[in-house]
């Protein structure tokens, strides 16, 4: 289907080009390279901490390094955040560790910190303490970091953030990402910026950095010849891709303001719908990037509900997207243990997300009000 509104889609700031020609001008075109280094350094300004930021080919990827750097190894068991794409998930499986999944609260839609330490309980009175807890910044918007972070020092239990969707996210004025002893941002396609694919992993040293380099780029050994005592992956970023990320940096800033802004645009369309929730912030604490804006149908009045809005958008050529499945419903997860009720479930249920990129214009959110209030105001004969 070629949507002619997209949920959220590359935008090109105008400034890649230049690095890009950089790296090929200069013979950079490898994972290794100027863009590369100052990618990094661009982000570690940004996100304001002492942090290492070591970009890598993808989000997925840098969870995958996180969980081994926090010595996840077979047979462990990971605590994660249900309410997310799979990609969160799936590194656990990668090191042969069990993931257990979690329930979300309903301000935030990320992992509830009251069952995440019942959970942790539970798991120690059946024997086994888990090694790591995946928290992610579902939509952009901040998890409840205080209460997490609590429980992580509380237990010992070294914190994962997949804040894929939130880079520029803040929590009580501190960026999403660098709470946990490691952190993990996305530059995929569809995510605030993009490097076309790509990732970045965020670690609170440089050891931890220059370890997660070493295994990044095939585990090799400080010898003359090619001698491996590891295993290695090949995760690291190409210097092209960098490029589009130097470009793509110089307009975070914003992009995130449009995508704040599309956000306020839905909460007018949607506020005299009483039956219809814009996913928002709680308080003042958080400070979402507001990567998709999402709503809820809390009832079914007049038989209107999400997956019909969505059929409706998709029939004239605008992209909605469900909200993420829980995972502990997926087929290739539904075997592992599950804390918790069915928020997760009904949020999954009752929401959709809604076109957001940052190169929305104003004749497109016309035509999406104009569709969307046409379906809300039309009698069902139900
Ligand atoms: C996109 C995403 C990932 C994976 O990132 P990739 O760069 O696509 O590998 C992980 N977690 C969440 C929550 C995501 O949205």
């Amino acid at each position: 289907m070629n949507f002619k509104i997209k949920l959220s889609p590359p935008h090109m700031s105008g400034k890649e080009l230049k690095y890009i020609q950089e790296a090929i001008d200069t013979n950079w075109v490898a994972p290794v390279g100027d863009n590369i280094n100052f990618f990094e350094q661009d982000l570690e300004h940004y996100l304001g901490q002492e942090v290492h930021v070591t970009a890598l080919s993808s989000g997925t990827a840098a969870i995958h390094l996180a969980l081994i750097l926090a010595g996840v190894k077979k047979g462990d068991q990971v605590i994660c955040q249900s309410l997310t794409f799979a990609a969160s998930a799936f590194p656990i499986l990668y090191q042969g560790a069990t993931p257990i999944f979690v329930d979300s609260e309903k301000e935030t839609w990320n992992i509830d910190p009251v069952l995440l330490e019942e959970a942790i309980l539970d798991r120690i009175a059946k024997g086994k303490k888990p090694k790591a807890i995946i928290v992610v910044h579902i939509f952009g918007m901040p998890a409840k970091m205080d209460d997490i972070l609590a429980i992580s020092k509380k237990y010992n239990i070294p914190l994962i953030e997949d804040a894929a969707e939130a880079l520029g996210a803040e929590y009580k004025g501190q960026k999403c990402g660098t709470f946990g002893d490691f952190g993990i941002i996305s530059f995929n396609g569809n995510k605030i910026i993009t490097t076309s694919g790509g990732g970045a992993l965020i670690t609170k040293t440089k050891a931890q950095k220059e370890k997660a380099i070493y295994l990044a780029t095939q585990a090799k050994d400080k010898a003359l010849f090619y001698q491996h005592s590891e295993v290695g992956y090949n995760y690291r970023m190409s210097n092209i891709a960098a490029g589009i990320g130097r470009g793509q940096m110089q307009a975070l800033s914003s992009y995130m303001g449009k995508r704040r802004e599309n956000h306020r645009f839905y909460q007018e369309l949607f506020k005299p719908y009483r039956f219809i929730q814009v996913f928002s912030e709680p308080s003042l604490n958080f400070h979402s990037n507001h990567w998709l804006t999402c709503i809820q149908f809390l009832s079914n009045e007049k038989g209107k509900n999400g997956m019909d809005l969505l059929k409706v958008l998709k029939e004239h050529a605008i992209e909605s997207k469900p909200i993420w499945k829980p995972l502990y419903l997926q087929p290739i997860f539904n075997e592992y243990p599950f804390y918790g009720g069915c928020v997760a479930a009904s949020i999954f249920e009752k929401g959709i997300c809604l076109p957001s990129g940052s190169n929305l214009t104003k004749k497109d959110k016309e035509i999406v009000k104009e569709v969307v209030k046409t379906y809300l105001d039309e009698c069902h004969s139900e």
